[in-house]
């Protein structure tokens, strides 16, 4: 025999409760099946009674309602005939008393207990008759005759004795199918109409499981089992296939909704497996839960559970410290008002204890222990008891956390990288359950990251916000478009791109862009954005392992990391104007992400794809020391240097570099050597030296005032140039020499200057826009390192800045 229960989603439409009747029909053994009211109809019931009992003639409006949807139900599911006639004459009886009472409560305006009981009782009563009707040969009992409650602490509590025995008598013999309905109760004094708590059918469908033992109590939902999280909140959460009692009893206490908390103990007393199924997927594996699970290596924890509602009061004093029998007083006092603690936390100094309370029973709470502590508050001994509200609780739960080193570590380590506070937290000794306190607004992101980082989830994800679509941006979403099956392959990581921004437009979106035609959607749907609007989205969006990417080389963007940084939002830039900006900017930046826990990478500041800042800080990491760097570091200016000739003079090869795009939009920031200083800047900071950019020292070949007044007077003026430039460069081509526009730092000092190198310099063979470094460390003194290739295009500078996000992921 098995007992069945489905829940208020499966018995919410014609086209569900037509799967419940096939999957009892198809049951075989004799079962009892549970059921809840049609989904919603509680909520319903509740909101109605509210109503009336304001004076809101709106109620008549809403019971209206609950009445069509249990009519058309039965329209919908019952063949017409005899019987149907006769159900619709039972259920209009019920909804007639239904209204009755409800009118009562509009003319009296009130609603105690005693009545909202009897009207929630309602919605199973109904639907309990209706799937009795449905189902081939099923016998329809009442679980009020045999559910019997007692009250305790002002709650109706079950009499578990009374009940079992009751259950036992009642079912001595078991039709083919008998249908009960859930949550409801009875008094066993008065007789009046209870119930078992929100949620209650399942219990309902455990206890007269155990009463009976059964040999399993299957309950049908509307999702696949018992999942790794909230699937609503978590959408890759998947199906456990087994979770033992200790287990589930530990994720429903901390909110998984899927099953009414009580319902575990009296099937596991009894070993009774819980199947938990899905009536729309009902061959489906769902999940079980029983005594013994198999499968010792699967992962250290199975699941993660929340509740939203939570507040935390802390009992503080020094007058506590070695005072024995506080907490028994106030324990005793919160029991003895009926207030539930779901976590204690004491710290080892004795010297506070902090308490999770549901945020319902939070200011009854701070009464009563301010009474009970009244003295010694008056003394100064212990503080006056506030609730801290708005608060969340979590639990991670795993029976294989008990031989796991570390998990604690990880989870906090997780949490704290997220920017994501603790306030305070719990790890029983039987290791099972690790619970812990944060502010509600960080919920869903701590849910997600630490689903993420156990690897709950099949994937890793990483969440980008790419600013700057021009040639590196377009190129890099591209580039992330066309490896995202590998990367989720190969490596287990999932790149989500969720914000998307370019100079006027931006868009975001939690579960990420589809990137095959972002800058029509962007164009469609994006908002205006400016700096203020991408700060307070990209931070108000508080998603978990997020990496802020700009593409772009505004001024007002870089300005952002500090804040972005702030917020445990990584930065990765191929943007300069940060890390070349004032020395204790730069510093501050760095030192903001090495305490949050998150990056700061720019790879890509310098020789674009090359890796020049990676080795450098490999270098000083290892022990190593860099006396010198020498470098060609502007492809712009090699490019035009290599293509000087009789030919082409000066002016000509500047704009060839610009037509090109090697050159800045304004070649004069390529000319002026401002775009190598920077760069210079930013290698002399990684490799240890103090430097600005005013620091430099500068041997231009272009004169200063070239660079005053706007872009076509330089482009007028700049022929002006050529002839000299020419007779230098006939005089270079005798003595066979090449002419580079070399960054150097050597002894602290830092300078950029064009240098004639001749055939045996490594700088001379250099060709077209291509870089080259020459490290000379302690370690390689006599023979530089050497670094050479492309340093500039939006591909290998796109290819850059995507090794950069590859290394924060960490795969
Ligand atoms: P029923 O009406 O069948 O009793 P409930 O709404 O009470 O259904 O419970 C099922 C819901 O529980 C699911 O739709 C899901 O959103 C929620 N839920 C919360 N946590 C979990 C979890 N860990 N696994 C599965 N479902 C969960
Ligand atoms: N109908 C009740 C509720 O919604 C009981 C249940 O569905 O389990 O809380
Ligand atoms: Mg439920």
């Amino acid at each position: 025999m098995k007992v069945m229960k489905f829940g208020g989603t499966s018995v919410g439409s014609a086209k569900s409760i037509l799967n419940v009747k096939r999957i009892v029909e198809a049951a075989g053994d004799p079962v009892i099946v549970v059921v809840s009211a049609l989904g919603g109809i509680t909520d319903k019931l509740i909101h109605t009674s509210k109503m009336a009992a304001a004076g809101d003639s709106g109620y008549e409006e809403a019971f209206g309602e609950i009445v069509r949807r249990h009519e058309e139900i039965v329209e919908d599911i019952i063949p017409a005939g005899e019987r149907k006639h006769a159900l619709k004459q039972r259920i209009g009886e019920l909804l007639n008393e239904l209204r009755d009472i409800f009118q009562g409560i509009f003319l009296i305006k009130d609603l105690s207990p005693k009545t909202s009981d009897t009207i929630v009782s309602y919605g199973e009563r109904l639907s309990s008759i209706i799937v009795a009707e449905l189902i081939e040969g099923a016998e329809r009992f009442d679980s009020r005759a045999f559910v019997k409650t007692e009250k305790k602490h002002s709650k109706h509590t079950l009499d578990k004795d009374l009940t079992n025995r009751l259950v036992r008598e009642t079912f001595r013999s078991i039709p083919k199918v008998a249908v009960v309905p859930g949550f409801i109760s009875s008094d066993k004094t008065t007789g009046e109409v209870t119930n078992l708590g929100r949620g209650g059918s399942d219990y309902t469908a455990a206890v007269i499981a155990a009463a009976l033992d059964a040999d399993s109590l299957e309950i049908w939902t509307d999702v696949d089992g018992f999942m790794t999280a909230d699937p609503r909140v978590i959408p890759n959460a998947y199906t456990i296939t087994e979770l033992s009692y200790v287990e589930a009893t530990e994720l429903c206490n901390f909110g998984a909704k899927v099953v009414y908390p009580p319902t575990i103990y009296p099937v596991c007393h009894k070993n009774i497996p819980i199947l938990i199924k899905n009536t729309f997927n009902p061959d489906g594996a769902g999940t079980v839960i029983k005594q013994e699970v198999s499968s010792p290596q699967s992962k250290a924890i199975k699941g993660i559970s929340s509740i939203n509602d939570t507040s935390l009061i802390t009992v503080q004093g020094l007058g506590m410290v070695g005072v024995i029998g506080v907490n028994y007083r106030i324990f005793k006092v919160l029991a003895k008002n009926g207030i539930s603690v779901f976590l204690v936390s004491q710290a080892s100094s004795e010297n506070s204890t902090s308490i999770g309370v549901r945020t319902a029973d939070a200011d009854l709470a701070c009464e009563v222990l301010n009474e009970e502590f009244a003295k010694e508050i008056e003394m100064g001994e212990i503080s006056p008891m506030q609730a801290e509200k708005d608060l969340a609780t979590v639990a991670i739960v795993g029976e294989n956390m008990k031989h796991t080193p570390g998990i604690a570590g990880k989870l906090f380590g997780t949490l704290g990288r997220n920017g994501i506070n603790v306030i305070a937290c719990a790890q029983g000794a039987s290791e099972t359950n690790i619970s812990f306190v944060i502010d509600s607004r960080s919920l869903r992101k701590a849910l997600n990251v630490i689903h993420d980082s156990f690897f709950l989830s099949e994937y890793q994800v990483l969440n980008l916000f790419i600013c700057g679509i021009g040639t590196v941006g377009g190129s890099l979403i591209e580039q992330i478009r066309s490896q995202r099956e590998r990367l989720m392959a190969e490596n287990g990581l999932k790149l989500h791109v969720v914000g998307i921004i370019d100079g006027s437009r931006a868009m975001f979106g939690r579960n990420g862009f589809d990137l095959a035609n972002f800058r029509e959607e962007l164009k469609a749907h994006g908002m205006p954005s400016s700096r203020e609007t991408i700060r307070d989205e990209v931070i108000g969006m508080n998603i978990f392992n997020s990496v802020f990417v700009d593409c772009t080389a505004s001024p007002d963007i870089a300005s952002l990391y500090k804040d972005f940084l702030q917020h445990n939002i990584s930065v990765v830039a191929a943007n300069k104007i940060a890390a070349s900006s004032e020395y204790e900017n730069y510093r501050e930046l760095k030192t903001i992400a090495r305490r949050r826990g998150v990056k700061f990478l720019f790879e890509t500041n310098v020789g674009a794809g090359l890796p020049i800042i990676n080795t450098i800080n490999d270098l000083i990491h290892s022990g190593d020391k860099i006396l010198k760097i020498e470098a060609v570091l502007s492809g712009t200016l090699n490019y035009i240097f290599n293509k000087v000739s009789a030919d082409l003079p000066f002016s000509r090869t500047i704009r060839m570099a610009q037509e090109e795009r090697y050159s800045e939009p304004d070649p004069r920031i390529d000319l002026s050597g401002k775009d190598v200083i920077r760069k210079l800047v930013i290698l002399a900071r990684e490799a240890g030296y103090r430097i600005d950019q005013e620091d430099v020292e500068k041997n231009l070949f272009v004169p200063n005032d070239f660079f005053e007044g706007s872009l076509d007077d330089f482009w007028k003026k700049v022929p002006s140039l050529d002839a000299a430039f020419e007779e230098r460069r006939r005089i270079l081509e005798k003595e066979h020499k090449h002419w580079r526009f070399v960054a150097k730092l050597e002894e602290g000092k830092a300078s950029v200057g064009l240098q004639e190198v001749a055939a045996n310099h490594p700088f001379y063979g250099l060709e077209g826009s291509n870089n080259i470094i020459l490290l000379t460390t302690e370690r390689y003194k006599e023979y530089p390192m050497m670094i050479q290739g492309y340093g500039a295009g939006a591909g290998v500078t796109a290819a850059g800045v995507f090794a950069d996000i590859m290394s924060i992921a960490n795969v």
